[in-house]
């Protein structure tokens, strides 16, 4: 019953968007289901799993043609988001397609847009945001790496962590103290190349889940940055980094609607093979009831979430229902789990 309310979904329904989907379910049967167990022991996905993704155009979805994508709109990328984490492969995608490719093509100049990404649509480069440091977190205004105008180039030092993809990462866009003034008005946001002198990593950190979605600590120590990496204007970042929070939030909802529903599908399975005192646990009414509350809430948070979806696709998601999705779908998803 469950799959066949999947199947009729409108947001997807196009030729396009079934072809897609059907190429990823393959993909991912073939090249990500089998390997995961070694990728979780490298705490990290490999390079050549990114590349062979953006080979087959998963990356990056809705960068123009021009950059090197495909021009899709956004139920492409959140398409892709769901389905990835419904097969239960998680990698750092939001990060790299949802988050720091739409900055680059918002507030990058046609040098930077024409460097970056084409290799972020290839998977030739992986991408990572470094906000956090261990002493600002929730209070991002209070960041303390800095990076020194010395003429051609500024001079960042400092650190971050918990960085998604930082390990695997090519660059980052690192948000850095450029100038006093009001705290918000002096950060900054620098595109900061991976093979910088100066520019090092942590190992991927030890996590209770998303195991090989890589997560570490960066460094900078006299990190020189030529000016031209500059993303947008001097002192702009803070404004950049909330502009664009509503993506971040819809994609993170997004996934949770996709693992959500790949977790009771999974269920379904298991209790219909699975059998005690003589019969399958399915046939048993509590297992029942309890599926039948999971299979309502995750179709309640999918109407919601394609409208959410729908507004985004004409940039029209406010922060509010994006927050609102984020955090709603994501509680949804540790209760599925929980039952
Ligand atoms: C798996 C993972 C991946 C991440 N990926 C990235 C990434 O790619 N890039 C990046 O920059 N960051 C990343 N982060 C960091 C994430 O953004 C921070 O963890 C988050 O901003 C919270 O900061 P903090 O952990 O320092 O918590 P803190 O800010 O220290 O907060 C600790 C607790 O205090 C509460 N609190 C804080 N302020 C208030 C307040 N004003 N009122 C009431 N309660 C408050 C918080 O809710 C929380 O419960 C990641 C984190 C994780 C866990």
């Amino acid at each position: 019953m469950f799959s066949k309310i999947q199947i009729k979904r409108e947001l997807y329904a196009s030729d396009e968007h079934q072809m897609v989907r059907q190429a990823l379910i393959d993909f991912l049967k073939k090249e990500a289901i089998p390997y995961q167990e070694d990728w979780e022991k490298q705490k990290a996905a490999p390079k050549s799993f990114w590349q062979k993704m953006g080979g087959l155009g998963f990356l990056c979805m809705d960068i123009p043609e021009e950059y090197g994508g495909s021009g899709f709109d956004f139920s492409f990328n959140a398409m892709i988001l769901e389905e990835s984490r419904r097969q239960g492969i998680d990698f750092g995608l939001v990060v790299h397609s949802d988050i720091v490719a739409p900055y680059i093509l918002r507030y990058g100049n046609e040098e930077q847009k024409q460097y970056y990404l084409p290799k972020m649509v290839s998977g030739e480069f992986v991408g990572c945001i470094g906000m956090t440091e261990p002493n600002a977190g929730s209070d991002l205004k209070s960041l303390q790496t800095t990076a020194e105008d010395k003429g051609d180039y500024y001079l960042v030092n400092g650190s971050k962590t918990f960085i998604t993809n930082g390990y695997v990462a090519d660059f980052v866009i690192c948000a850095v103290r450029t100038h006093k003034g009001t705290p918000q008005e002096g950060i900054s946001l620098l595109l900061i190349d991976k093979d910088l002198e100066g520019f090092s990593t942590g190992k991927p950190f030890e996590k209770i889940g998303i195991k090989y979605q890589d997560t570490c600590e960066l460094f900078f120590e006299d990190v020189k940055v030529p000016k031209s990496k500059l993303l947008g204007q001097e002192g702009m970042g803070f404004k950049y980094m909330m502009a664009d929070l509503p993506r971040e939030r819809i994609g993170i909802a997004v996934e949770s609607l996709g693992s959500a529903i790949g977790i009771l599908e999974k269920t379904i399975q298991y209790v219909t093979e699975r059998e005690a005192f003589g019969k399958a646990i399915a046939d048993f009414q509590n297992t029942q009831f309890k599926l039948a509350d999971c299979a309502a809430e995750v179709q309640v948070y999918q109407a919601f979430l394609d409208r959410c979806i729908e507004l985004q696709m004409h940039h029209q998601l406010t922060t509010e229902q994006a927050s609102i999705a984020k955090l709603k779908a994501t509680e949804m998803h540790g209760k599925i789990v929980d039952k």
